[in-house]
């Protein structure tokens, strides 16, 4: 949606096909990172975007082993907003589809699932849609596979794909909130394991990271084992995790981290997740689609206003993101193998980790994390022109 946006605010014309009817669907990461909100100011949007319902986190603060730190500091940023702002992400898409709908370039299909790619002379030259009315043939000088983890996109094309291991799932579910809850805090660590919490006003939405495949046994186990454990991660929840009473309100997102060895071929450029699946560590994958997306327009938009694009230009887009992309996944590898394994470690002390000290120690320290996840390496800013 970013892609199509700058595309078609540049004047190129854009069709941005959406295989489902519309945005709402929950638990697929609803954070807006600072330097999205950047991003945001520079296109002229902020104060309308910061309109809608949303709630602001200032601090990320964690409680190890039952002891609270606060892990990233984000009012030190040099952006204009000091904060993260979560959002539901069909509000967001909502946001930028209703702007893009007021280029003349630019044009949104629902319900329209690509299905294949149309390939003539070792080109790509568009795509194959199933829409309600039966199947579409759309062509385009270029086609951009951002259409996930489960790409159709770099399926058809052969793209080959690297996979990194990842030992852990996340059950994503909903917890009441009630009065005297403890403020705003985001991970409870305990034993290799976490419990994210996030607060969104009037429920807490809760992942809980589990060893890959256990769900299955979590379930055999039962509920009154599965309550425990999460009381055991956060006491406080001992009053409502009875709510939990049937395992339809717990869904189960299997985590990867993979990319491809390349992202393009002749015609055809894949961006976001579909050119590398992020875990949800750090939160940082939306932010990284987006900034693929303003990478894109930069690097193509005046380009594409003429015409067809090269291989060589396409490769520049992957040149350009390919390098955050690899540190950002290295590191959620690490903290998947080493620090967050879903897996409980025995005999682990209850004792405050090393890590933990030094952010108590040195409030200066929290300043990475917050620059980290707030921002990322190579932030890309608003280059692509306006034709309008
Ligand atoms: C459990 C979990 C939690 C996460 N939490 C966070 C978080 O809190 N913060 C964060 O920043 N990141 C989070 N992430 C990562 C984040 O969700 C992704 O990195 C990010 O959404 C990628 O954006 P994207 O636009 O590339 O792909 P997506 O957001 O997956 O969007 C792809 C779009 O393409 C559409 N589509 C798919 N196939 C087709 C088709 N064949 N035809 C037409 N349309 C199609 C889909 O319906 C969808 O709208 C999380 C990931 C997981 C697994």
């Amino acid at each position: 949606m970013m892609t199509g946006f700058l595309l078609a605010r540049a004047g190129v014309d854009v069709v941005v096909l959406e295989k489902h009817a519309d945005f709402n669907r929950d638990f697929r990461g609803d954070t807006i990172h600072p330097s999205t909100l950047e991003l945001m100011h520079e296109l002229g949007l902020l104060d309308e975007f910061l309109r809608l319902p949303h709630q602001e986190l200032q601090q990320l603060r964690a409680v190890m082993n039952g002891h609270p730190v606060p892990v990233a500091d984000f009012s030190h940023l040099p952006t204009r907003c000091k904060f993260i702002a979560f959002m539901p992400q069909w509000d967001f898409l909502n946001f930028l589809a209703s702007h893009a709908k007021q280029f003349p370039t630019f044009t949104l299909e629902m319900q329209h699932e690509v299905t294949d790619l149309i390939v003539e002379n070792g080109r790509v030259a568009g795509v194959t849609a199933k829409t309600p009315e039966g199947e579409r043939l759309v062509r385009g000088d270029l086609v951009i596979g951002a259409d996930g983890r489960h790409a159709i996109t770099h399926t058809r094309a052969n793209f080959e794909i690297r996979e990194f291991g990842v030992p852990i799932d996340v059950l994503w579910t909903r917890l009441s909130k009630r009065e005297g809850d403890p403020r705003q805090t985001l991970g409870f660590f305990r034993q290799q394991r976490l419990l994210a919490l996030l607060d969104r006003d009037d429920y807490f939405q809760v992942g809980f990271v589990i060893a890959k495949g256990s769900f299955e046994k979590i379930k055999q186990d039962g509920f009154a084992k599965f309550h425990a454990e999460l009381v055991a991660m956060a006491p406080f929840l001992r009053d409502r995790v009875a709510e939990l009473d049937d395992w339809s309100k717990i869904k189960l997102l299997t985590v990867q981290i993979n990319r491809l060895r390349r992202w393009a071929r002749e015609g055809l450029l894949c961006i976001g997740d579909s050119a590398h699946a992020m875990s949800p560590a750090g939160g940082v994958g939306i932010n990284l689609a987006l900034q693929d997306a303003v990478a894109t327009a930069n690097l193509l938009a005046a380009k594409l206003r003429a015409g067809p694009v090269s291989l060589a230009d396409l490769d520049e887009v992957q040149k350009r993101r390919e390098w955050p992309v690899r540190l950002i996944q290295r590191m959620q590898v690490f903290v998947h193998r080493n620090v967050v394994s879903g897996r409980p470690s025995d005999g682990a002390s209850d004792s405050l980790p090393f890590i933990g000290r030094l952010f108590r120690w040195f409030p200066f320290l929290r300043r990475l994390p917050a620059r980290f996840i707030g921002i990322g390496p190579r932030p890309e800013h608003i280059h692509s022109p306006s034709a309008f």
